[in-house]
């Protein structure tokens, strides 16, 4: 069980003397136990102190990556089981699944779309992250050959080895080592050679059980065999299994400190059906799944997924902000257009969308509303004349125009009598009251 701060400050050295970055032992002691900070900060702690608090401080899911490298999957590590307590930390990897029996061209092809799924929505680089090679072919040289394949193709995606056979999924393992694999195929009966394998080439294993009885089993002789980075599969394959399992998993993981299963978990959703299949990802991912595993990357099933993952895994106390600044859109000249909006991520991109869209170089004053949408931003008192003026006043933009004309988002419409009077000397236009709209208005203007 979870110790208390003054039960966790009773077994450190109580000397105060700030090497943690806290003022006391006391305060350390606090942060430690809602585990906002490591016990390894304090370098005094005591090896028996080490123990009893390293086993107490251990974070309910076990973290660690999937893959290597700046493209690696942190997995794990959460610590609610509802978003709005506080946030969800590590997005859910996407997978796709392909069978070693596919052959070198199909193999090499999803291996290249998966290289290439990339993309950028609302400042952030989303992607397809894995992927799993199935053991179909029950030739473990073959399927060696496969992953090879498919790791060259794929060089920053981690990979899954979808293979409960332990000789051929070691026969791989070798083959890829260093990218770290995850082993995904440790049964009860194959847990003694997975758990070896493991450990000598320092890979994660997924245990995979029917049901969380045989899982919590499994996990526990996984341990005791010295495997700690595991996934979890429970078996579950309908959105209902699944929806159960996961949240049994982290509620027993959080609320109960239930060690067995505190681990990320995985969930294989493949179907025949792509919709049904993005829309039992959808509901592994809201739920809780650590790695998703589908049968195919289409550009329409990622976008859906990578915006369901992107929207569950910000921070809600946080909006997301792009720089204040102007930003130039195609290569404006002294004449060209110049417009403001608040600097919320999700505006910014809209904004400069359709900007872009119109085809008319513009430049886009972006002001600091910390991460305020235009009207939210008016009513808080964040994007108000007299700020406005300030910022297009400090920005320096009037050396770069030849003209003094400000077009400002139509739904703050009200602000452009007190804006003409805070900035002499300047016309302010109101412009479209919805994004969608700026390309008629901008190509009306330029005609
Ligand atoms: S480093 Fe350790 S001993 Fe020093 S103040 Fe922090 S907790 Fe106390």
């Amino acid at each position: 069980m979870a110790l208390t701060g003054v039960q966790i400050f009773k077994l450190l050295p109580k000397t105060n003397c700030k090497k943690c970055g806290f003022p006391t032992c006391l305060a350390f002691a606090m942060s430690l136990a809602q585990n906002k900070v490591e016990l390894s900060k304090c370098p005094d702690v005591s090896e028996d102190a080490k123990k009893t608090l390293g086993e107490a401080s251990a974070p309910p899911i076990r973290t660690f990556n999937l893959g290597v490298g700046d493209k690696a999957v942190k997995m794990g590590g959460e610590t609610v089981l509802f978003r709005h307590d506080k946030k969800f930390f590590n997005p859910c990897a996407l997978a796709v699944n392909i069978k070693d029996t596919s052959g070198d061209d199909e193999l090499a092809k999803i291996a290249v779309e998966v290289a290439t799924s990339e993309m950028n929505r609302v400042g952030q680089q989303l992607r397809v992250d894995a992927i799993s090679v199935e053991y179909a072919s029950n030739d473990s040289a073959l399927y060696a050959k496969a992953v090879k394949l498919i790791a060259d193709k794929a060089p920053d995606a981690a990979i899954l080895l979808n293979c409960k056979d332990a000789a051929a999924a070691e026969a791989a393992v070798k083959t890829i080592a260093a990218r770290k694999p995850l082993l995904y195929g440790a049964t009860n009966e194959t847990a003694e050679a997975m758990a070896n394998i493991a450990k000598t080439h320092g890979v994660p294993i997924c245990a995979s059980a029917q049901g969380l009885d045989a899982l919590s089993a499994l996990t526990e002789k996984l341990q005791g065999l010295g495997v700690n980075d595991i996934v979890l599969d429970s078996g579950a394959k309908s959105a209902k299994e699944i929806i159960e399992h996961n949240t049994q998993i982290r509620r027993s993981a959080l609320k109960k400190n239930f060690k067995p299963l505190g681990f990320p978990v995985l969930n294989c959703v493949i179907r025949d059906d792509s919709t049904l299949e993005a829309s039992i990802a959808s509901v592994a991912i809201a739920k809780y799944a650590s790695i998703v595993i589908v049968s195919s990357v289409e550009k329409w099933k990622n976008l859906a997924i990578f915006t369901l993952r992107q929207n569950l895994y910000t921070d809600p106390q946080v909006p997301m902000q792009v720089d204040q600044k102007i930003y130039n859109i195609g290569e404006p000249t002294a004449d060209s257009p110049l417009m403001i909006t608040t600097n919320f991520s999700l505006t910014y991109f809209i904004v400069s969308g359709e900007v872009e869209n119109s085809k008319v170089p513009s430049r886009l004053a972006v002001m600091d509303s910390e991460g305020l949408s235009v009207l939210t931003a008016w009513a808080a008192g964040k994007f108000t004349a007299a700020k406005i003026a300030q910022f297009i006043k400090e920005s320096g933009i009037e050396s770069q125009v030849s003209h003094k004309e400000l077009i400002i988002p139509g739904q703050v419409a009200i602000l452009s009598g007190a804006l003409e009077d805070k900035l002499e000397g300047w016309k302010i236009t109101v412009g479209p009251r919805e994004a969608n709209a700026i390309p008629t208005f901008l190509k009306s203007r330029a005609s």
